[in-house]
């Protein structure tokens, strides 16, 4: 979605509500599309003392996979975002500000770019997830497997595997 804010950098207003939803079904994101559900956009760009601000907040769901028990879940966020806007750049690196084209902001660009900032770095079902068993596979979240209480020792181990 492109936001037109030629009327706040010209001075013609002060503020510009937003809320919307964005489409970003076909993002793909670790090998997945998360992002089933439209993410809610709400806020508003104001212009205070000549600067252009967007300040808003992204609700999503996202449906991933977990990384450790390999079950699906689903976890709701709500992300802030704060973006100075600017309609020309005198150093093109600057990385503070949002420069847009033509006055014209891509709401879609940002919001997705600050919503994989966000995101924790491992997808998990949550915090303290147990994962699988790696011998036997069974999800110890439901519960612990035979495994897990007969204690071998590693060199009795490799001995019955070769009496096996
Ligand atoms: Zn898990
Ligand atoms: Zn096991």
């Amino acid at each position: 979605m492109l936001v037109q804010c030629r009327d706040l950098f010209m001075g013609e207003i002060t503020r510009l509500p937003l809320d919307t939803e964005l489409d970003l079904s076909s993002v793909e994101f670790r090998g997945m599309q998360p992002f089933t559900q439209p993410v809610h956009v709400t806020g508003e760009i104001t212009v205070r003392a000549g600067v252009v601000q967007l300040s808003v907040q992204a609700s999503l769901v996202f449906e991933g996979q977990c990384d450790r028990c390999l079950a699906p879940f689903t976890h709701a966020y709500t992300i802030p975002m704060e973006h100075v806007l600017v309609a020309t750049l005198a150093n093109e690196e600057n990385d503070d500000y949002i420069l847009l084209d033509n006055y014209q902001l891509n709401l879609d660009d940002l919001v997705l770019a600050d919503i994989l900032l966000e995101l924790p770095y491992k997808s998990l079902c949550r915090e303290d997830c147990r994962g699988l068993c790696c011998r036997c596979g069974k999800n110890l979240n439901e519960g612990a497997c035979d495994c897990e209480t007969r204690t071998i020792d590693p060199r009795l181990e490799v001995l019955s595997q070769l009496l096996n």
